[in-house]
């Protein structure tokens, strides 16, 4: 369906969970976090039917994410049930992988079309001061492995360049060399506790780039692109990405909604907007009226994000894990 400024919004994130095996220290705090009580989270039947209305509304692509989705037992079981959905063409996981060699069989055999792997160093020290958990870097370079090794999976890796990782931007980027993969660097945006944390920008990490790979050139989108901007180097296989949220705002192009783990549809990253589909998804609860309280919320969908300038009353006061990033 068309929103109020005729984008077509065809895309949804849902987020399974809040939970996360992984502390990021943009995205959670180390400690004294307030999970959403287990009885608040969607149960996949109820996820299913919001993905069955948003069908209907000409929602054709899903990615699942969280918190860290693959700690949701039997995450398999829905990605089948969301990919039977009619109208459903694709079904994307964002993780940061470290559970991600043990399911991923089970994952493709539901239907898995893609896998974004979040991995912002190749250092297992600075891994462990990002995540702030030491150890975990093996398995999530097996995960990649497995992923890019998956005939048919279309795979990305996620970078958030910050202070702490700057000088990673060319080792991650060397991953693209040889893999049919693209490793896309993701703005930080001011969201939670990104808010107190610099990101590098575009220009910064494509400077990086030209001094190591020559001068960047055009490449064909990857399957299932959203805003992002993709170019190739000379000897590459696959591509880099840029979603530059701040330096290149691309809201005008924005064909998604979001729907937290506790039902809430979001329809801006940014802001509180959007629709508790909790009430519309008790049992026994008529589809017609989830679907018009979802039809409503999304021709609703702010215009877009303020990120660069001052926080205003209604924006977003969760963490990412929280909204599903
Ligand atoms: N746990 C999974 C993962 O890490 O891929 C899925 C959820 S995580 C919130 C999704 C993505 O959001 C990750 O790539 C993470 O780096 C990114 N992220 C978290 N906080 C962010 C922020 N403030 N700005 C930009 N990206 C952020
Ligand atoms: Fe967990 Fe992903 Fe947030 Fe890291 S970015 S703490 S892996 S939800």
């Amino acid at each position: 369906m068309r929103d109020q400024y005729g984008r077509d919004i065809c895309y949804l994130r849902i987020s399974v969970t809040d939970r996360c095996n992984l502390r990021c220290v943009y995205c959670m705090p180390e400690e004294g976090v307030a999970w959403m009580p287990h009885g608040q989270i969607l149960t996949y039947e109820q996820i299913v039917r919001v993905v069955e209305a948003a069908s209907r509304l000409g929602v054709s692509h899903i990615r699942l994410t969280g918190g860290e989705p693959l700690v949701r037992p039997q995450l398999y079981r829905l990605v089948e049930m969301v990919k039977g959905v009619a109208g459903i063409e694709s079904v994307g996981l964002t993780t940061n992988g470290v559970l991600l060699t043990e399911q991923l069989s089970q994952l493709r055999q539901a239907g898995l079309d893609g896998v974004n792997l979040s991995l912002d160093t190749l250092d297992p020290q600075q891994f462990a001061a990002i995540t702030r958990r030491a150890g975990l870097l093996p398995q999530v370079l097996q995960g990649l492995e497995a992923a890019a090794g998956t005939p048919g999976l279309t795979v990305k890796v996620n970078c958030v360049p910050t202070q702490l990782n700057g000088d990673q931007v060319v080792p991650l980027a060397r991953l693209a060399q040889q893999r049919e993969i693209s490793v896309r660097f993701i703005e930080l945006m001011p969201i939670g506790l990104g808010q107190d944390r610099h990101g590098l920008t575009q220009k910064q990490v494509m400077e990086q780039l030209t001094d190591a790979f020559g001068a960047p050139m055009p490449c064909a989108r990857p399957k299932g692109a959203g805003p992002g901007a993709y170019v190739t180097f000379p000897g590459f296989t696959g591509r880099v990405g840029f979603i530059s949220a701040l330096s290149h705002q691309f809201c005008h192009l924005c064909n998604r909604v979001r729907l937290t783990a506790d039902g809430h549809l979001k329809t801006c990253l940014q802001y509180q907007d959007g629709v508790d589909l909790k009430p519309y998804l008790e049992e026994g609860g008529a589809p017609q009226f989830l679907e018009s309280a979802m039809e409503q919320a999304i021709y609703y969908k702010p215009a877009g994000h303020h990120f660069t300038t001052q926080p205003q009353a209604g924006d977003e006061k969760h963490n990412m894990n929280q909204i599903g990033g």
